[in-house]
């Protein structure tokens, strides 16, 4: 199968998951996440249409988009791997939201970096620790809580919502119930902190049509549309 045919093969897949779920018509992005893909793959992946890509290295992402952005102002690029604070420098100027920010430290950092800034700010998303089998992200309401009001302390940074990989598992329920976990995170937050949580991203390659039953806005897919990667 060719990356377009795969983009339209996910696409079909997320429209029947909004029908079976009873939220047909509402929006769901799909963020092709490239890690690991060439140049090449990029480009087809936009010229079949797709907008918003998804990479998980600072470096290995701004050698891809730098340049392809400039080229196509349309495009938009997302962290999706843990940020050093080192590298928050570069993030900040490459990526336009940050979906991965997982710790208090790494606030501060995104903060004191956007400071002198005067153009866009860059959106990030909390990410909340579901998996036994991962190690980051924050870990129930209270962190959040207060990561929350840490991110709405910094003008410079916009807080849009909340992001999680569930466990790798082909038990259906243990996903779902990590979903179901973040969806009611979120709703304890927009109660706390009204109008910041319009995107919940979660769903990958193995677990998207899961993802979008439970309202996700936002699947972020690399295996399905690239193939498997090599590194
Ligand atoms: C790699 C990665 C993805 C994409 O995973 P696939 O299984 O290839 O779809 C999604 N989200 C994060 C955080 C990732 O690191």
């Amino acid at each position: 199968m060719s990356i377009t045919e795969a983009i339209l093969w996910v696409r079909e897949r997320m429209e029947n998951a909004l029908i079976r779920s009873g939220r047909s018509g509402a929006e769901v992005r799909l963020c092709a996440v490239s890690k690991f893909h060439g140049a090449a793959a990029v480009e087809e992946a936009y010229n079949a249409g797709l907008r918003l890509f998804g990479e998980s290295r600072v470096q290995e992402a701004s050698g891809k988009f730098a340049g392809f952005k400039e080229a196509r102002p349309d495009a938009r690029v997302h962290l999706i791997g843990s940020l050093q604070r080192n590298k928050a420098k570069s993030a900040v100027s490459l990526f336009d939201c940050i979906q991965s920010v997982d710790r208090d430290s790494l606030i501060d950092e995104l903060g004191a970096v956007t400071r002198e800034r005067g153009s866009p700010v860059p959106a990030v998303l909390l990410e909340m620790h579901t998996a036994e089998d991962s190690k980051s992200g924050f870990r129930g309401a209270d962190a959040l809580c207060r990561a929350a009001e840490k991110v709405l302390s910094y003008p410079s940074l916009t807080l849009s919502g909340l992001m999680t990989m569930a466990p790798f598992t082909d038990d259906e329920n243990a996903v779902r119930r990590a979903f179901r976990t973040v969806v009611s995170a979120k709703n304890m937050l927009e109660a706390r902190f009204p109008g910041h949580w319009e995107c919940l991203s979660m769903g990958m390659s193995n677990d998207f049509e899961i993802a979008i039953e439970e309202g996700a806005t936002l699947v972020r897919i690399g295996t399905a549309i690239f193939g498997e990667r090599s590194a």
